[in-house]
């Protein structure tokens, strides 16, 4: 980008204008550890705002990434091709609850958790819950339709979009949607916006749906013997027709690298963790976590425990959330993919991914959701090793491949981004690119929203 747009820029911004290499740096990257510096970083206060920067990107060609908390997983927000990266995160008011219709209106800085917890002060429960909601934003959820704890029973972003305003690639403003609970007029934008990953508009504002706030819940952790049983158990519990609200897998890589630090015993012999939750009306959820805790024990469980109350229900959670944290002190380099397998399959997958990780000397951490087949596979590297790097991208390729003929997808919630791009047309075919990119085209025809993801060589290669 040359000095007349960004003296443009400056006139719109002002101050809101990052141009020096430090501040730079501080939105080149996102949660994959992958940098590339933009060249200058704006935060935008309106819609209107966001609609000249496009306009002014279309008369000087230059990108428009958009930027929520930069937490994605997939390099989503990573300046790949430099540009302006604009960041979101000072357009974060939540404009309405509405308590009679269910119905929240917020711009796309809002941080997760801060949705949640004003929906909570009204009886109203916001579901979606990735593991990040304490940073990410509603902007980036929708842009990834992230998913987390909850999907199996509540569904994951895309399920409470009712309406969004966005800029497009053209720097029109289209509001798509409604604030109704239903609404079958033309064609479904708002479906097609969600999980675009900024690539087909900019979201300026978002009209979510929120449900009534459950009267209780009851946790359950069960330790099995091995992948296979604890997996089983999952797909057991799916048969009793018992629809928790978390189901979470740990394989034993994954208790390993937690057992020293979670507060709670694990036993030796755990190859396999299961933390099961069911919520709703007191009576229904003594009785569905009865009947979760028999199933466990049906399929092997060598110890299970229950708790009922908030505080011990936050000390089973601890296990599971110390994953994260602990994998970075284990290895700070990981390749994190977030297949999906139809629940029935999880078993076959497990062992898969038990037999690359031996055959191909790596150690591989998977942990995840469950309930709804969607399992974190995490190949932990050395950073350095060049022959090891191939291994696990090698591993990555048949990881990808045994989902897919398993009739499961690539990626449940953390996108395309760059990360998995090679890996778009393995799942979707040829004629589903060809269709996504003439979508593309149609929103965003001078390729101004962040190129370089999901089709990642078309967008290099036009500019
Ligand atoms: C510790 C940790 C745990 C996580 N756990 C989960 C999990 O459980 N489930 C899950 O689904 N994900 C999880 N994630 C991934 C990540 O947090 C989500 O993808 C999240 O939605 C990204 O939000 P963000 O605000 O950080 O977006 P960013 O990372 O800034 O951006 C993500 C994508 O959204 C686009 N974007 C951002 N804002 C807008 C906008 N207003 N309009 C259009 N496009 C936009 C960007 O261009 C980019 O393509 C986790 C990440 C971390 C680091």
């Amino acid at each position: 980008m040359d000095g007349q747009p960004l003296s443009a820029l400056r006139d719109l911004f002002g101050e809101r204008l990052f141009t020096s290499r430090e501040q730079r740096i501080c939105y080149s990257y996102d949660a994959t550890g992958t940098m590339s510096l933009p060249d200058a970083v704006a935060f935008p206060v309106s819609a209107e705002e966001v609609r000249r920067t496009v306009l002014l990107a279309n008369e000087h060609r230059f990108p428009v990434i958009p930027r929520g908390a930069g937490s994605g997983f997939s390099g989503g927000s990573v300046p790949v091709q430099g540009g302006l990266v604009l960041s979101l995160e000072r357009m974060d008011r939540i404009l309405s609850i509405d308590t009679e219709n269910l119905v929240a209106v917020v711009e796309p800085g809002v941080v997760t958790e801060t949705l949640k917890e004003e929906a909570r002060k009204r009886g109203l429960f916001y579901p979606p819950d990735p593991a990040s909601l304490k940073f990410c934003t509603i902007g980036g959820n929708i842009a990834e339709c992230s998913g987390g704890m909850c999907a199996v029973k509540y569904g994951v972003t895309r399920d409470y979009v009712m309406g969004l305003e966005a800029v497009l690639g053209t720097g029109e403003l289209i509001r798509t949607g409604v604030t109704t609970v239903k609404g079958v007029v033309g064609y479904d934008l708002t479906r097609l916006l969600v999980g675009s990953e900024g690539t087909l508009g900019i979201v300026t504002k978002a009209i979510l749906k929120l449900i009534p706030f459950p009267e209780t819940a009851a946790t359950i952790l069960a330790f099995f013997r091995s992948n296979h049983d604890g997996s089983s158990a999952v797909a057991g519990i799916i048969r009793e027709r018992i629809t928790p609200c978390a189901m979470e897998l740990m394989d034993r890589t994954a208790i390993d690298c937690v057992r020293e630090e979670a507060d709670l015993p694990v036993p030796d012999d755990a190859g396999c963790a299961l933390l099961i939750e069911v919520d709703g009306p007191r009576e229904s959820v003594s009785t569905e976590a009865d009947r979760v805790e028999q199933a466990c024990r049906q399929y092997g469980a060598i110890e299970v425990g229950r708790a009922g109350d908030a505080k011990g229900r936050e000390r089973l959670w601890t296990l599971r959330r110390s994953i994260s944290p602990a994998l970075r002190k284990v290895n700070p380099v990981k390749i994190n993919e977030d297949i999906v397998v139809p629940r029935s399959r999880l078993p076959e997958m497990m062992a898969f991914l038990a037999d690359v990780a031996s055959r191909r000397n790596l150690k591989i951490v998977n942990f995840g959701h469950a309930g709804d087949g969607n399992v974190h596979v995490n190949v932990m590297i050395s950073g350095t090793d060049e022959e090891e790097r191939r291994r696990a991208d090698e591993a990555v390729s048949e990881i990808f491949g045994k989902t897919v003929a398993l009739g499961g997808t690539i990626s449940g919630e953390h996108g395309i981004g760059i990360s998995k791009a090679p890996f778009l047309e393995m799942e979707v075919g040829p004629l589903g690119v060809s269709v996504m990119k003439r979508l593309k085209g149609c929103f965003d025809p001078n390729g101004i929203l962040n190129p370089g993801k999901i089709f990642m060589e078309e967008q290099m290669a036009q500019r």
